[in-house]
């Protein structure tokens, strides 16, 4: 009897459980904090790779197929390699305008919109720049958005969903008055990117952003346009290359040899490098822009 008991309960505890899949490993530890126990949260993309081109492996497309809620960044940063992956999934819940499906960028303001389209160049953000999750303000919108989107597909628990998202809220608000008032101790605003990963982070803390390594987001560096970007930094006493964990570095550390700049490895998501909580992801990100 207690047997029976015990698997009708576990049945229902499975069962009961919204499986959420989220492209990126920022987004899946805020739907962790909002779901709490009624949620399992799985990664599809890993932070140690180019969040653009994530290898589409057949593993990916049996993780799309059992899921109930589908988060994605939105703002084409998946489009390189999801659409695939969802069509061969074949999962109705989750196809894109079902109730299943959410795509985060339609929370935040996104900036660096092309006026004109350059995508035939190679131009990978030609709806904007998609990497807002770099900027730790982005993180309560993501929050109040699974929130709700996890209320309509699980609307018994809506409740709890709304008590974790209060609670998660108050923590950050807290979180981000710290961390701005040590933002704002911060000296040396000169920066260059390889890729324009943290835009959103650099224009709120007021940095100035001198150019990219890539000539255009995307497109491998070229001679003439790393020498060009090594006159501006020379003409402009640019000290500091934001270099992610994935791109190649050769390029940064020639031109910190013809500068005198340092090169300064920075996570572009959660994961990326040491951070196992978004705290510390955001925290390394500071330490490093803030030297
Ligand atoms: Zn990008």
């Amino acid at each position: 009897m207690k047997t029976i008991l015990l698997t009708v309960l576990l049945t229902n505890f499975l069962f009961a459980t919204v499986k959420i899949d989220t492209t990126y490993t920022t987004a899946g530890a805020i739907a962790q904090k909002i779901g709490g126990d009624l949620v399992h949260v799985t990664v599809l993309g890993s932070s140690k790779y180019d969040p653009h081109f994530i290898v589409p492996k057949p593993s990916l497309i049996a993780k799309l197929r059992q899921a109930d809620l589908l988060i994605i960044n939105g703002a084409g940063l998946e489009l390189g390699w999801l659409p695939p992956l969802l069509r061969a999934a074949n999962n109705a819940k989750i196809q894109n305008g079902a109730k299943g499906f959410l795509d985060l960028s339609h929370y935040v303001h996104l900036i660096n919109v092309p006026t004109t389209v350059s995508r035939a160049f190679g131009d990978v953000h030609a709806q904007g720049n998609p990497h807002y999750t770099t900027d730790p303000y982005a993180v309560l919108p993501m929050a109040k958005a699974i929130a709700q989107k996890l209320s309509q597909i699980d609307p018994q628990h809506a409740a709890q969903y709304e008590k974790n998202l209060k609670k998660f809220t108050n923590g950050w608000q807290d979180y981000l008055q710290k961390f701005d008032a040590n933002m704002h101790t911060c000296k040396d605003k000169k920066v260059v990117q390889y890729h324009p990963l943290f835009n959103y982070f650099l224009q709120r803390y007021n940095y100035k952003i001198y150019g990219t390594i890539e000539p255009l987001p995307g497109i491998a560096p070229s001679s003439k346009h790393t020498l060009e970007l090594i006159n501006i930094m020379r003409d402009n006493g640019v000290k500091k290359i934001l270099q992610d964990v994935y791109h190649e570095k050769k390029t940064a550390k020639f031109i910190a040899s013809k500068t005198g700049a340092k090169v300064l490895i920075i996570p572009h998501d959660l994961g990326a490098d040491s951070s196992t909580t978004l705290q510390e992801f955001y925290n390394n990100i500071a330490k490093k822009v803030c030297q």
